[in-house]
């Protein structure tokens, strides 16, 4: 669900953070997975399932069907992608990408992480961001179940230093009044 993230401030400044292949190949194997190297083509189709997630897990954390054309969207990444899950050395979960390519292995995998969340199969709560400029599709996996922000690196800080602001601003208005 992550992998959604690497587009933020869908509601405003848009920021792309897979700008070209080689970020995407950065992102995958900062996942734990094995693509050496992406082509543009490649990145379209990470765009075009990164959208159909976003989509989905919007409709999934509102309750709503899942629009058709992006459900499609992931249930053909999840068949394209052949890769096996595997137990690490340190007992984890690892993937090897199968024969059908590297990247598509791996947004086969995206696609399967994409699949147990929306579909409830895996624990946790779907959620939006609160930021009104982002609304992100999220997972969390927090105790409390309570997480309000896709990221509190940017999303969160950007509101509690608005909301520092705001109250500074409200503080001072008030002491020039009386
Ligand atoms: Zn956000």
């Amino acid at each position: 669900m992550c992998f959604t993230g690497t587009l933020t401030e869908r509601h405003g400044d848009r920021v792309e953070r897979i700008p070209v292949p080689s970020r995407l190949a950065d992102w995958f194997i900062a996942n734990g997975l094995d693509v050496v190297a992406c082509s543009e083509a490649d990145l379209d189709r990470a765009r075009e399932l990164r959208e159909a997630v976003h989509v989905c897990g919007t409709a999934a954390a509102r309750g709503e069907p899942l629009p058709p054309e992006a459900r499609e969207v992931i249930n053909m990444a999840s068949i394209n992608g052949s890769a096996s899950a595997l137990l690490t050395t340190e007992g984890g979960l690892g993937w090897q990408l199968g024969p059908g390519g590297p990247v598509a292995g791996a947004l086969g995998v995206v696609a399967l992480s994409a699949i147990g969340i929306i579909s409830g199969a895996r624990d946790g709560r779907l959620a939006l961001c609160a930021s009104p400029t982002c609304r992100a599709a999220f997972f969390d996996t927090s105790r409390s179940r309570t997480r309000k922000w896709c990221d509190m690196n940017t999303c969160g800080n950007r509101e509690k230093k608005a909301r520092f602001l705001a109250n500074r601003r409200s503080a001072g208005g008030s002491s020039r009044d009386t």
